[in-house]
């Protein structure tokens, strides 16, 4: 065989790949899928045993809510399983409706639009509000999707240093761009800090700019009846475009969209990763329109979690590493190293407790930590073992 047929070539490719993966071992970044075998949850079955988890975004612990499971049966003798179009076909049913009039008057703007994933819907509105000639101005600490979405949109693309207004407002005042969008996460996904709203907002007004807020983390947890980040500040303004996912605090699955008529149509003329994808089945929608009602009447749920937040942080004393300032259920604590990281995590697992350790490429490098997720279903002495496991180890 010479060295161009196409086995040989397969093979290298191959060779290059396991190259990779080994360099990933080697460096403590080679991720690891669990098995889960139990309904998500505080307590869950694992590989074959049982743990305390602090893993989810399962904030309000509604994920495996007895009434929820009714509302997706009750929405699948109706509706099938299966959605079976996009919705520009004929995949938007009457629960999808409802559930987007819902949603909207639930954060209190005009219009939602229903996305598959929060993924998706990133990807959608940035790639159908920008293009080339355009700028998106971003957090530096912003979700993936909130990049890729500014990378395949072929805007320019500016990342502004984590929280930075006075970056960002230098570089929206130098920016020659036809069209602007400041794009950042409400709630920031690995390290539990809340975005500052208003000023976001009057930076967009004072410079012409859309202001994309993924909630994905805010919704249902914060602000009067979980109405999310614009209501946690009072905020709001038109040029306001606010996303929220579905299947985090409101424990089923999917996102949407909210904001002007107009922004809306747009989407739905535009936005690709809504047009050419199957609409998620309307079960979900069924469930979710329970979702809300239980977010909506639980405020217990959210005065539980506060306390619970507020008990970890009093009790954790972190001496070498550092407990990032988080006032939300994401409690990050940073460890450094990835393979200290690890470790930690590890030694978590030996005694029941399951804590995700994060690696970089997902946080900075050297900014390993453990992401502790509070969620309303935890007990007091969950987060008390916890911590007492955690001080332990340091
Ligand atoms: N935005 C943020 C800030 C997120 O944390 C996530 C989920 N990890 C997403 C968007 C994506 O949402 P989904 O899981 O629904 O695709």
């Amino acid at each position: 065989m010479n060295d161009r047929s196409p086995v040989t070539r397969h093979a290298s490719l191959q060779q290059a790949l396991a190259a990779e993966l080994a360099d990933l071992q080697t460096r403590g970044l080679k991720r690891q899928r669990r098995l889960l075998e139990s309904p998500q949850g505080t307590r869950v079955k694992v590989d074959g045993r049982d743990y305390i988890a602090f893993c989810s975004n399962d904030y309000l612990g509604l994920a495996a809510h007895p009434e929820l499971i009714e509302a997706a049966r009750e929405g699948a003798a109706r509706y099938g399983v299966g959605a079976g179009a996009s919705h520009l076909i004929l995949g938007h049913a009457t629960a999808h409706h409802e559930l987007e009039r819902r949603l909207a008057a639930f954060v209190g703007l005009p219009q939602a639009l229903l996305f598959a994933t929060g993924y998706m819907a990133n990807l959608g509105v940035v790639t159908a509000l920008a293009g080339r000639g355009d700028a998106v101005f971003a957090d530096r600490l912003n979700h993936a999707s909130l990049n890729d979405a500014a990378l395949l949109s072929r805007a320019e693309f500016r990342r502004y240093p984590h929280l930075d207004l006075v970056a960002l407002e230098r570089l929206l005042a130098g920016s020659r761009a036809r069209r602007k969008l400041v794009v950042t996460d409400a709630v920031f996904s690995m390290d539990g800090d809340i975005a500052a709203v208003p000023e976001l907002v009057s930076l967009a007004e004072r410079h012409d700019a859309w202001l994309l807020l993924d909630d994905a983390h805010g919704f249902g947890v914060l602000g009067p009846g979980g109405r999310g980040v614009l209501a946690h500040f009072g905020a709001g303004s038109p040029r306001v475009i606010y996303m929220a996912t579905l299947g985090k605090a409101a424990g089923v699955f999917g996102a949407f969209v909210a904001g002007e008529p107009e922004v809306l149509e747009a989407l739905v003329q535009g936005a690709r990763a809504y047009i050419y994808t199957t609409a998620a089945p309307p079960m979900l929608s069924a469930a979710l329109l329970k979702s809300l009602d239980l977010i909506r009447d639980d405020e217990w749920r959210r005065r539980h979690l506060r306390e619970l937040i507020a008990r970890l942080r009093e009790r954790l004393r972190p001496a070498r590493w550092r407990l990032a300032p988080s006032s939300t259920a994401i409690q990050p604590l940073v460890i450094g190293e990835a393979e200290e990281a690890v470790t930690v995590s590890e030694r978590l697992a030996r005694d029941g407790l399951l804590v995700p350790a994060i690696l970089p490429p997902t946080v900075p490098r050297g900014t390993a930590r453990l992401r502790i997720s509070l969620s309303a279903a935890h007990a007091v002495e969950d987060v008390e073992r916890l911590a007492a496991a955690l001080n332990a180890l340091q």
